[in-house]
């Protein structure tokens, strides 16, 4: 199957973020408090070119981003915790049709969560059956949402996403599930934690699985050593999913891709699988 790494802009963060320190309710402080900042690190989404259509995962950012009250500067992320770099040729559509995929003929788009760096590409997609899972969409929408950090203000006037429930299917290690395509080959797994309704998407492969991850964690490195980011709200919740996604890559080859990993299109290119310690 052909995988593509679409890279929708850059974005920095604190280096707390990335990496997260203190005990739960204190890391979001730790990490808005950090003066160190992150190299701008890619905004990674996934296009795949499946026999029963393309599937997208994740849009990416906007350009929209540079525009000035785009983002809400009362929300102390969005004061201090965060910068993106976006041109208008870099957003999801632009990038799609420059491989030759068109936008409009995009059959799926799932989106592991709807951080304003995963749902920005949400405009290109208005044909497309967007599935988001019903925790995450009610957990970003509204008020509650917008202070917890989602711009549900900047979605799509249409945008009404498909809601999905995932299913008590265990699959490897994840125990919820739902399968995305008729041949069993695409699958999406819960890994709460970095959001309540997080997902990631699991492309199968002959001989290895790719772990198409959001925000899991935001390195590989960071997925084998276990540890959890500085913005989760369930830490517990993020290390359990890490703790799955370690098992799964100890069971067989996963070529591991969160979405702001600088390696991570090589990685995809040359089906790098994630090498955990025994
Ligand atoms: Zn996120």
């Amino acid at each position: 199957m052909k995988v593509h790494a679409i890279q929708t802009g850059t974005v920095a963060v604190k280096a707390r973020q990335r990496s997260g320190k203190g005990p739960g309710p204190l890391r979001l402080a730790f990490t808005l408090a950090d003066r160190v900042w992150t190299d701008q690190l890619p905004i990674y989404a996934w296009a795949i070119e499946h026999p029963e259509g393309v599937i997208v995962v994740d849009t990416g950012e906007t350009a929209r981003v540079s525009d000035s009250g785009y983002f809400p500067r009362w929300h102390p992320y969005y004061r201090l915790g965060v910068r993106e770099w976006v041109e208008p040729e870099e957003e999801i559509g632009p990038r799609l049709r420059a491989i030759g995929i068109s936008p409009v003929d995009v059959r799926w788009v799932v989106m592991t969560h709807l951080h304003t760096d995963h749902a920005g590409g949400l405009s290109h997609f208005p044909n497309s059956e967007i599935l988001v899972t019903r925790r995450e969409f009610e957990n970003a929408s509204g008020t509650l949402g917008k202070l917890r950090g989602f711009l549900p203000h900047r979605w799509p006037s249409w945008f009404s996403p498909k809601l999905i429930e995932l299913e008590s299917a265990p699959y490897g290690p994840f125990p919820e599930s739902v399968r995305l395509t008729d041949r069993e080959d695409v699958v999406v797994v819960g890994t709460a934690g970095h959001t309540p309704g997080h997902v990631s998407v699991i492309v199968e492969e002959e001989g290895h699985s790719i772990l198409l991850a959001g925000d899991a964690s935001y390195t590989e490195r960071l997925m084998i050593e276990g540890k959890a980011d500085g913005v989760s709200p369930d830490l517990e919740a993020a290390r359990v999913a890490l703790e799955r996604i370690q098992q799964f890559a100890r069971q067989r080859p996963v070529v591991y891709l969160p979405s702001h990993d600088p390696d991570g299109a090589q990685r995809l290119e040359n089906r790098r699988s994630a090498n955990l310690p025994a």
